[in-house]
């Protein structure tokens, strides 16, 4: 019996996609599904126009420079819509490449800076270092994540960014200051593909959760499911690169 709908916001995945990073997608559609949730996927591209109130969830994978000089130009014409929409509480997972023009700015070895659209008060730097590997981090509201990122891009936390987590293996943000991530309301970023959600379940369920909230106005619990193989694969990953 179905009782409550969500539209999941796929920003560029036709264009930033790598690393795993739709399966965050799949994640969050079979979670849903399996609590009576009907999903629907909204891919959303270059091109399309977006208006606020209509995603109920926004993803936004990584991608290679090439992809991001696309992108950066066109989420510009987007970005008061998602911008509007997370104010309002809707929540979005961004990862590396999508992160990184979420903030203020991603200033690429070759080529002119790409200006972000400021979800996050971060700004990010190409660097010869390629951070490349298994990641965990501890993190306030979700315990431990674990994921595995490849980036060079360093991305530094300005006074009024808040990180998502402290770095116990890995390189996160910039790989000096020991910070990962970012969060602002309900919008995440972050540096960890793999995917990420599928062995992270309670970062998935609060990301429905969030949804659910912020469109229904009222706090839905949801339904227990048995995470036993993702918490062996939460657990496993996490004590193995911890
Ligand atoms: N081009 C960016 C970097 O290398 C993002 C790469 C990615 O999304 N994995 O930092």
């Amino acid at each position: 019996m179905i009782t409550y709908q969500l539209t999941i916001g796929y920003l560029y995945g036709d264009l930033m996609n790598i690393y795993g990073d739709t399966g965050n997608v799949i994640a969050l559609k079979k979670r849903a599904e399996w609590r009576d949730i009907e999903v629907t996927i909204k891919q959303i591209s270059v091109g399309d126009h977006l208006k606020p109130g209509e995603m109920d969830i926004y993803f936004f994978g990584g991608g290679q420079d090439q992809s991001q000089d696309i992108v950066a130009k066109d989420i510009q014409t987007k970005a008061d819509a998602i911008k509007e929409d997370i104010e309002k509480g809707v929540p979005l997972l961004s990862i590396c490449g999508g992160y990184q023009l979420l903030g203020a700015y991603y200033q690429p070895f070759n080529g002119p800076k790409l200006e972000g659209i400021k979800v996050f008060d971060v700004y990010t730097e190409a660097s010869h270092d390629r951070m490349i590997g298994n990641i965990v981090i501890e993190t306030k509201e979700f315990g431990k994540l674990v994921g595995f990122e490849n980036h060079s891009g360093k991305t530094y936390l300005r006074k009024d960014a808040r990180p998502l987590g402290k770095i116990i293996s890995g390189f996160g943000n910039n790989g000096m200051d020991k910070s990962e991530g970012c969060i602002y309301n309900n919008a995440i970023g972050c540096y960890m593909h793999g995917s990420l959600l599928p062995k992270n379940p309670k970062l998935a369920d609060w990301l429905l959760e969030k949804s659910l909230e912020t469109k229904y106005g009222e706090k839905i619990e949801l339904k227990k499911l048995d995470d036993d193989l993702e918490d062996k694969a939460h657990n496993t990953s996490t004590k193995k690169f911890s």
